[in-house]
Protein backbone atom coordinates (compact mmCIF):
# COMPACT_ATOMS: atom_id res chain seq x y z
CA UNK A 1 0.00 0.00 0.00
CA UNK A 2 1.18 3.31 -0.35
CA UNK A 3 3.34 5.38 2.43
CA UNK A 4 1.27 7.06 4.87
CA UNK A 5 0.35 10.58 3.51
CA UNK A 6 2.08 10.38 0.40
CA UNK A 7 -0.65 9.97 -1.94
CA UNK A 8 -3.67 12.80 -0.46
CA UNK A 9 -1.62 16.41 -0.81
CA UNK A 10 0.00 15.49 -3.91
CA UNK A 11 -3.64 14.11 -5.53
CA UNK A 12 -5.21 17.52 -4.20
CA UNK A 13 -2.06 19.71 -5.56
CA UNK A 14 -2.68 18.18 -8.91
CA UNK A 15 -6.18 18.20 -9.05
CA UNK A 16 -6.16 22.04 -8.08
CA UNK A 17 -3.08 22.39 -10.53
CA UNK A 18 -5.14 20.91 -13.61
CA UNK A 19 -8.64 23.10 -12.83
CA UNK A 20 -6.20 26.24 -13.06
CA UNK A 21 -4.10 25.57 -15.75
CA UNK A 22 -7.85 24.70 -17.58
CA UNK A 23 -9.42 28.03 -16.36
CA UNK A 24 -5.96 29.51 -17.87
CA UNK A 25 -6.92 28.03 -21.04
CA UNK A 26 -10.06 28.49 -21.29
CA UNK A 27 -9.27 32.41 -20.36
CA UNK A 28 -7.14 32.74 -23.20
CA UNK A 29 -9.69 31.04 -25.57
CA UNK A 30 -12.27 33.53 -25.12
CA UNK A 31 -11.48 36.34 -26.94
CA UNK A 32 -10.51 34.12 -30.37
CA UNK A 33 -13.16 31.98 -30.03
CA UNK A 34 -15.71 35.67 -29.81
CA UNK A 35 -13.93 36.18 -32.58
CA UNK A 36 -14.34 33.21 -34.71
CA UNK A 37 -18.04 32.45 -33.69
CA UNK A 38 -17.02 29.81 -31.51
CA UNK A 39 -19.72 30.37 -28.87
CA UNK A 40 -23.47 29.69 -29.72
CA UNK A 41 -26.83 30.67 -29.12
CA UNK A 42 -28.95 28.03 -28.55
CA UNK A 43 -32.97 28.57 -27.51
CA UNK A 44 -35.46 26.55 -25.64
CA UNK A 45 -39.60 27.20 -25.85
CA UNK A 46 -41.00 28.42 -23.00
CA UNK A 47 -44.83 27.13 -23.56
CA UNK A 48 -48.25 28.56 -22.27
CA UNK A 49 -49.90 25.88 -19.87
CA UNK A 50 -53.61 26.69 -20.71
CA UNK A 51 -53.22 26.34 -24.54
CA UNK A 52 -50.05 24.62 -25.13
CA UNK A 53 -48.86 28.05 -27.28
CA UNK A 54 -45.05 29.01 -27.40
CA UNK A 55 -44.81 32.03 -25.24
CA UNK A 56 -41.39 32.74 -25.33
CA UNK A 57 -38.09 31.47 -25.58
CA UNK A 58 -34.30 31.32 -23.08
CA UNK A 59 -31.01 32.11 -24.92
CA UNK A 60 -28.49 30.15 -23.49
CA UNK A 61 -25.27 29.83 -24.61
CA UNK A 62 -22.98 26.95 -25.69
CA UNK A 63 -19.11 26.63 -26.39
CA UNK A 64 -18.12 24.93 -29.31
CA UNK A 65 -14.62 24.94 -29.66
CA UNK A 66 -12.79 23.65 -32.70
CA UNK A 67 -10.29 21.61 -30.82
CA UNK A 68 -11.78 21.41 -27.27
CA UNK A 69 -15.41 20.31 -28.49
CA UNK A 70 -18.54 21.03 -27.07
CA UNK A 71 -17.87 23.04 -23.43
CA UNK A 72 -21.12 23.75 -21.21
CA UNK A 73 -21.86 26.68 -19.48
CA UNK A 74 -21.03 25.04 -15.61
CA UNK A 75 -17.60 24.66 -17.04
CA UNK A 76 -17.12 28.96 -18.37
CA UNK A 77 -19.88 31.46 -16.91
CA UNK A 78 -18.36 31.05 -13.15
CA UNK A 79 -14.95 31.34 -14.32
CA UNK A 80 -15.61 34.37 -16.54
CA UNK A 81 -18.17 35.40 -13.57
CA UNK A 82 -14.62 36.53 -12.16
CA UNK A 83 -13.30 38.90 -14.65
CA UNK A 84 -15.10 40.99 -16.87
CA UNK A 85 -15.33 38.25 -19.65
CA UNK A 86 -19.20 37.48 -18.90
CA UNK A 87 -20.12 40.99 -19.57
CA UNK A 88 -18.64 40.57 -23.49
CA UNK A 89 -20.55 37.43 -23.98
CA UNK A 90 -23.85 38.36 -22.59
CA UNK A 91 -23.67 41.40 -25.49
CA UNK A 92 -22.74 38.69 -28.03
CA UNK A 93 -25.35 36.98 -27.25
CA UNK A 94 -28.00 39.69 -26.81
CA UNK A 95 -27.10 40.87 -30.13
CA UNK A 96 -27.33 37.45 -31.68
CA UNK A 97 -30.96 37.40 -30.04
CA UNK A 98 -31.71 41.00 -31.76
CA UNK A 99 -30.25 39.41 -34.88
CA UNK A 100 -32.81 36.52 -34.42
CA UNK A 101 -35.86 38.24 -33.58
CA UNK A 102 -35.38 40.72 -36.51
CA UNK A 103 -34.81 38.11 -39.05
CA UNK A 104 -38.19 36.69 -37.44
CA UNK A 105 -39.79 39.97 -38.54
CA UNK A 106 -38.88 40.77 -41.42
CA UNK A 107 -40.03 37.29 -42.95
CA UNK A 108 -43.62 37.49 -41.29
CA UNK A 109 -43.14 35.44 -38.54
CA UNK A 110 -45.07 36.75 -35.27
CA UNK A 111 -42.34 37.14 -32.53
CA UNK A 112 -42.90 36.06 -29.16
CA UNK A 113 -40.17 37.73 -26.24
CA UNK A 114 -36.62 36.04 -25.74
CA UNK A 115 -34.97 36.14 -22.96
CA UNK A 116 -31.03 36.70 -22.71
CA UNK A 117 -29.08 35.83 -19.16
CA UNK A 118 -27.74 39.19 -17.79
CA UNK A 119 -25.03 38.10 -14.99
CA UNK A 120 -24.55 40.10 -12.22
CA UNK A 121 -21.25 41.34 -12.97
CA UNK A 122 -23.42 44.19 -15.01
CA UNK A 123 -24.69 45.77 -12.41
CA UNK A 124 -21.55 47.03 -10.90
CA UNK A 125 -21.60 50.17 -13.24
CA UNK A 126 -24.59 52.21 -12.78
CA UNK A 127 -25.00 52.70 -16.79
CA UNK A 128 -24.65 49.09 -17.14
CA UNK A 129 -27.68 48.74 -19.95
CA UNK A 130 -26.67 51.28 -22.07
CA UNK A 131 -25.07 48.93 -24.52
CA UNK A 132 -28.09 46.39 -24.51
CA UNK A 133 -30.31 49.50 -25.27
CA UNK A 134 -28.08 50.49 -27.91
CA UNK A 135 -28.17 46.92 -29.65
CA UNK A 136 -31.83 46.39 -29.43
CA UNK A 137 -32.53 50.09 -31.37
CA UNK A 138 -29.68 49.47 -34.54
CA UNK A 139 -31.83 46.04 -34.50
CA UNK A 140 -34.93 47.93 -34.01
CA UNK A 141 -36.46 45.59 -32.35
CA UNK A 142 -40.30 46.56 -30.69
CA UNK A 143 -40.30 46.83 -26.80
CA UNK A 144 -41.99 43.89 -24.86
CA UNK A 145 -39.58 40.91 -27.44
CA UNK A 146 -36.28 41.13 -25.13
CA UNK A 147 -36.78 39.91 -21.64
CA UNK A 148 -33.57 40.05 -19.39
CA UNK A 149 -33.21 38.09 -16.37
CA UNK A 150 -31.86 38.21 -13.89
CA UNK A 151 -30.64 35.79 -10.93
CA UNK A 152 -32.65 36.34 -7.60
CA UNK A 153 -29.01 36.03 -5.51
CA UNK A 154 -28.53 40.16 -7.38
CA UNK A 155 -30.83 41.25 -4.88
CA UNK A 156 -29.20 40.14 -1.93
CA UNK A 157 -25.90 41.73 -2.65
CA UNK A 158 -24.98 44.54 -0.98
CA UNK A 159 -27.02 46.46 -2.74
CA UNK A 160 -30.07 48.18 -2.10
CA UNK A 161 -33.14 47.36 -2.94
CA UNK A 162 -33.71 51.42 -4.52
CA UNK A 163 -30.93 50.71 -6.93
CA UNK A 164 -32.04 47.18 -8.00
CA UNK A 165 -35.41 48.85 -8.50
CA UNK A 166 -33.92 51.94 -10.49
CA UNK A 167 -32.40 48.97 -12.56
CA UNK A 168 -35.65 47.35 -13.38
CA UNK A 169 -37.42 51.15 -14.69
CA UNK A 170 -34.35 51.59 -16.54
CA UNK A 171 -35.28 47.71 -18.37
CA UNK A 172 -38.72 49.07 -19.02
CA UNK A 173 -37.91 52.38 -20.24
CA UNK A 174 -35.62 50.84 -22.47
CA UNK A 175 -38.60 48.63 -23.58
CA UNK A 176 -36.64 45.16 -21.77
CA UNK A 177 -39.26 43.01 -19.91
CA UNK A 178 -37.56 41.76 -16.68
CA UNK A 179 -37.08 38.15 -15.20
CA UNK A 180 -36.38 36.86 -11.89
CA UNK A 181 -34.41 33.77 -12.48
CA UNK A 182 -33.80 31.46 -9.76
CA UNK A 183 -36.26 31.77 -7.62
CA UNK A 184 -36.62 29.61 -4.82
CA UNK A 185 -32.90 28.86 -5.35
CA UNK A 186 -31.87 29.73 -1.78
CA UNK A 187 -32.01 33.44 -1.14
CA UNK A 188 -35.62 35.20 -1.66
CA UNK A 189 -38.27 35.54 0.98
CA UNK A 190 -41.86 35.68 -0.75
CA UNK A 191 -41.64 38.95 1.11
CA UNK A 192 -39.14 41.05 -0.98
CA UNK A 193 -40.60 39.98 -4.08
CA UNK A 194 -42.98 42.37 -3.39
CA UNK A 195 -40.57 45.10 -3.64
CA UNK A 196 -39.97 44.47 -7.57
CA UNK A 197 -41.62 45.51 -10.56
CA UNK A 198 -40.73 42.25 -12.64
CA UNK A 199 -42.64 40.58 -15.66
CA UNK A 200 -41.99 36.88 -14.97
CA UNK A 201 -40.54 34.84 -11.93
CA UNK A 202 -39.17 31.81 -13.02
CA UNK A 203 -39.58 29.03 -10.60
CA UNK A 204 -35.95 26.70 -10.22
CA UNK A 205 -36.52 22.88 -11.03
CA UNK A 206 -35.95 22.01 -8.06
CA UNK A 207 -39.77 22.99 -6.28
CA UNK A 208 -40.69 20.25 -9.02
CA UNK A 209 -38.50 17.11 -8.05
CA UNK A 210 -40.40 16.07 -5.09
CA UNK A 211 -44.22 16.93 -5.92
CA UNK A 212 -46.23 14.63 -3.35
CA UNK A 213 -44.31 16.76 -0.38
CA UNK A 214 -47.47 19.06 1.17
CA UNK A 215 -44.65 21.66 1.47
CA UNK A 216 -43.67 21.87 -1.67
CA UNK A 217 -47.30 22.72 -2.75
CA UNK A 218 -47.50 25.04 -0.51
CA UNK A 219 -45.18 26.64 -1.46
CA UNK A 220 -45.46 26.76 -5.06
CA UNK A 221 -49.11 27.96 -4.55
CA UNK A 222 -48.18 31.01 -2.49
CA UNK A 223 -45.63 32.26 -4.99
CA UNK A 224 -47.86 31.61 -7.77
CA UNK A 225 -50.35 33.65 -5.98
CA UNK A 226 -48.20 36.41 -4.94
CA UNK A 227 -46.84 36.50 -8.63
CA UNK A 228 -50.04 36.68 -9.84
CA UNK A 229 -50.45 39.30 -7.48
CA UNK A 230 -47.81 41.61 -8.31
CA UNK A 231 -49.11 41.10 -11.96
CA UNK A 232 -45.74 38.71 -12.60
CA UNK A 233 -46.43 35.73 -15.01
CA UNK A 234 -44.94 32.43 -13.28
CA UNK A 235 -42.09 30.08 -15.39
CA UNK A 236 -41.43 26.31 -14.10
CA UNK A 237 -37.93 25.59 -15.21
CA UNK A 238 -36.44 22.67 -15.68
CA UNK A 239 -39.70 20.10 -16.40
CA UNK A 240 -39.39 16.86 -17.88
CA UNK A 241 -42.48 14.92 -17.10
CA UNK A 242 -46.22 15.03 -17.88
CA UNK A 243 -46.88 14.41 -14.17
CA UNK A 244 -45.00 17.55 -13.30
CA UNK A 245 -47.12 19.62 -16.41
CA UNK A 246 -50.31 18.26 -14.16
CA UNK A 247 -49.27 19.44 -10.84
CA UNK A 248 -48.36 22.76 -12.53
CA UNK A 249 -51.72 23.13 -14.39
CA UNK A 250 -53.61 22.19 -11.10
CA UNK A 251 -51.26 25.30 -9.39
CA UNK A 252 -52.09 27.63 -12.05
CA UNK A 253 -48.60 28.23 -13.60
CA UNK A 254 -48.48 30.12 -16.41
CA UNK A 255 -45.63 29.04 -18.47
CA UNK A 256 -43.43 25.84 -18.28
CA UNK A 257 -39.70 25.48 -19.59
CA UNK A 258 -38.02 22.07 -19.97
CA UNK A 259 -37.55 18.76 -21.61
CA UNK A 260 -40.62 17.68 -21.61
CA UNK A 261 -41.17 20.05 -24.47
CA UNK A 262 -37.60 20.47 -26.12
CA UNK A 263 -33.88 20.48 -25.11
CA UNK A 264 -32.53 24.12 -26.03
CA UNK A 265 -31.85 24.11 -29.52
CA UNK A 266 -29.39 25.33 -31.84
CA UNK A 267 -31.95 28.48 -33.41
CA UNK A 268 -32.11 26.49 -37.14
CA UNK A 269 -33.59 23.41 -35.11
CA UNK A 270 -35.36 25.29 -32.84
CA UNK A 271 -37.06 27.13 -35.86
CA UNK A 272 -38.02 23.40 -37.87
CA UNK A 273 -39.00 22.71 -34.35
CA UNK A 274 -41.90 26.06 -33.92
CA UNK A 275 -42.51 24.90 -37.42
CA UNK A 276 -43.66 21.58 -36.63
CA UNK A 277 -45.62 23.04 -33.24
CA UNK A 278 -48.81 21.59 -33.51
CA UNK A 279 -50.67 24.57 -31.46
P1 LIG B 1 -30.43 28.94 -16.12
O1 LIG B 1 -30.52 30.34 -16.57
O2 LIG B 1 -31.21 28.57 -14.91
O3 LIG B 1 -30.85 28.06 -17.38
C1 LIG B 1 -31.60 26.87 -17.30
C2 LIG B 1 -30.71 25.65 -17.36
O4 LIG B 1 -31.51 24.47 -17.21
C3 LIG B 1 -30.00 25.50 -18.70
O5 LIG B 1 -28.74 24.91 -18.47
C4 LIG B 1 -30.92 24.52 -19.43
O6 LIG B 1 -30.26 23.82 -20.46
C5 LIG B 1 -31.31 23.62 -18.30
N1 LIG B 1 -32.58 22.91 -18.54
C6 LIG B 1 -33.60 23.27 -19.33
N2 LIG B 1 -34.61 22.39 -19.27
C7 LIG B 1 -34.22 21.43 -18.40
C8 LIG B 1 -34.85 20.20 -17.92
O7 LIG B 1 -35.98 19.85 -18.25
N3 LIG B 1 -34.12 19.48 -17.01
C9 LIG B 1 -32.86 19.84 -16.61
N4 LIG B 1 -32.23 19.04 -15.75
N5 LIG B 1 -32.26 20.98 -17.05
C10 LIG B 1 -32.92 21.75 -17.93
P2 LIG B 1 -27.44 25.42 -19.23
O8 LIG B 1 -27.80 25.80 -20.63
O9 LIG B 1 -26.37 24.41 -19.01
O10 LIG B 1 -27.05 26.76 -18.46
C11 LIG B 1 -26.68 26.72 -17.11
C12 LIG B 1 -26.64 28.11 -16.52
O11 LIG B 1 -25.59 28.87 -17.13
C13 LIG B 1 -27.91 28.90 -16.77
O12 LIG B 1 -28.89 28.53 -15.84
C14 LIG B 1 -27.40 30.31 -16.60
O13 LIG B 1 -27.31 30.65 -15.24
C15 LIG B 1 -26.00 30.21 -17.17
N6 LIG B 1 -26.02 30.71 -18.57
C16 LIG B 1 -26.31 30.06 -19.72
N7 LIG B 1 -26.18 30.88 -20.78
C17 LIG B 1 -25.82 32.11 -20.29
C18 LIG B 1 -25.53 33.39 -20.88
O14 LIG B 1 -25.61 33.62 -22.11
N8 LIG B 1 -25.16 34.39 -20.02
C19 LIG B 1 -25.09 34.19 -18.66
N9 LIG B 1 -24.73 35.23 -17.89
N10 LIG B 1 -25.37 33.02 -18.09
C20 LIG B 1 -25.73 31.99 -18.88
CA1 LIG C 1 -32.05 31.79 -17.04
CA1 LIG D 1 -32.96 29.38 -13.97
CA1 LIG E 1 -46.28 43.35 -14.48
Amino acid sequence: SLPHGAQGPAFYDSALTERLLREHELNDLFADSLKSGDFHVFLQPKVLLDGDRIAGAEALVRWHHPQRGMIYPSDFIPLFEKNEKICQLDLYVFEQVCLTLRRWIDSGLEPFPVSVNLSRRHFKQSDCLRPFEEIARRYRIPSGLLELELTESILFEDRAIETVKAQILEMHRMGFLCSLDDFGAGYSSLGLLMEFDVDSIKLDRRFFLRLSRRRSKDLVESIISLAHKIGAQTVAEGIETTDQLDFLREMGCDLVQGYVFSRPLPIPAFEDWMKNWPG
